[in-house]
């Protein structure tokens, strides 16, 4: 069915960013000119860009990745944790800077401290972008996020192919360009962005910032809201703004569910679901990842998704 003149040999192209997360344990973190000891270190695949390749490609998308790492054991790991998924990683490019970094120490009580250096992926440029012509090509769905430059990401925009749709995840939030905002089809934002997007006119119900935000110029609209699902809003559709609950889980590790959500999300929509439907397998992906540990360790198949 897919043979060679197939026009989209890719159900998902995620344009984004690669880390190595590198996790120590610490009973405390240490003040200013200080040292402390801490556990034997872990080493985890990250990034926004590459969690929702991997977790699309789990699902059984047919899933490219468009990043940059550097030429180094982190820039292998992720190359090999992609592989291991089944994406395709012709368009991983290697070189320019060390791979990205998320420095993370955690304390007892589970709280996070992360310091970013991202390294490689700051060099993925618009051209990188344009260079990649034969992917855009072939992809129903281009996912892409903000731990990449900003002109890289408006690249993103007018590379899609005809008919293709983009999906943007803003995280970190950042002030948007308008040719980026009326690209998006949908904005996907948890909470945390939506306010950060919206400023002053945060006020107000989800549904509120929902409408808010598809005044700013996308087609369509997604909030995730944790453990209550999450909510769409399509401006194609004569309702307004519906809302999609998801299964009650036992949550363990919340790390990478939003990422899980987006994945399965923009897969749904390249196959043809309408956004709520999208949404409804959606929430279920992000509920089985919170049930999990890890980011890319915790991204469930489509067995386990239709056992939940
Ligand atoms: P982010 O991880 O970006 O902060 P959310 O916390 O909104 O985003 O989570 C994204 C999705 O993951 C939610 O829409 C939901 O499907 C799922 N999810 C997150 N937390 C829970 C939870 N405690 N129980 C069930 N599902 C959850």
């Amino acid at each position: 069915m897919h043979g060679h003149d197939d026009p989209a040999p890719y159900d998902l192209l995620v344009v984004g960013s690669a880390n190595a997360d590198l996790v120590v344990g610490v009973e405390r973190r240490p003040g200013p000119g200080e040292t402390v000891l801490g556990s034997d270190l872990a080493v985890h695949p990250g990034g926004k860009g590459a969690n929702q390749a991997v977790a699309a490609a789990r699902l059984g998308a047919r899933t490219a990745l468009l990043a940059r790492v550097g030429d180094d054991a982190h820039g292998l790991l992720l190359r090999a944790s992609q592989q291991q998924a089944g994406v395709d990683t012709g368009g991983v490019l290697v070189g320019g800077a060390p791979t990205g970094v998320a420095l993370i120490t955690v304390d007892p009580s589970g709280d996070n401290s992360i310091v970013v250096s991202p390294g490689a992926n700051a060099r993925l440029t618009p051209q990188d972008v344009r260079a990649a012509a034969p992917l855009f090509a072939s992809a129903r769905v281009v996912s892409v996020q903000l731990e990449i430059p900003l002109d890289t990401v408006a690249e993103t925009a007018r590379a899609l192919a005809p008919g293709a749709r983009l999906v943007l995840n803003p995280s970190p939030p950042a002030p948007l360009p308008a040719e980026v905002l009326t690209a998006c089809d949908p904005l996907v934002v948890n909470e945390h962005e939506a306010r950060a997007l919206l400023g002053d006119g945060a006020d107000g119900t989800p549904e509120d910032r929902a409408r808010a935000l598809v005044a700013l110029g996308p087609h369509s609209v997604v909030i995730t809201l944790g453990a209550e699902g999450a909510l769409v809003l399509d401006t194609r559709t004569d309702g307004g703004p519906v809302r999609v609950p998801s299964p009650r889980v036992a949550a363990v590790d919340t790390t990478g569910a939003g990422d899980a959500f987006t994945a399965a999300l923009a897969w749904r929509l390249g196959l043809g679901e309408d956004l709520a439907r999208a949404a409804a397998f959606a929430v279920r992906v992000g509920a089985a990842a919170v049930t999990r540990e890890g980011a890319q360790a915790s991204f469930p198949t489509a067995e386990e998704v239709a056992a939940l």
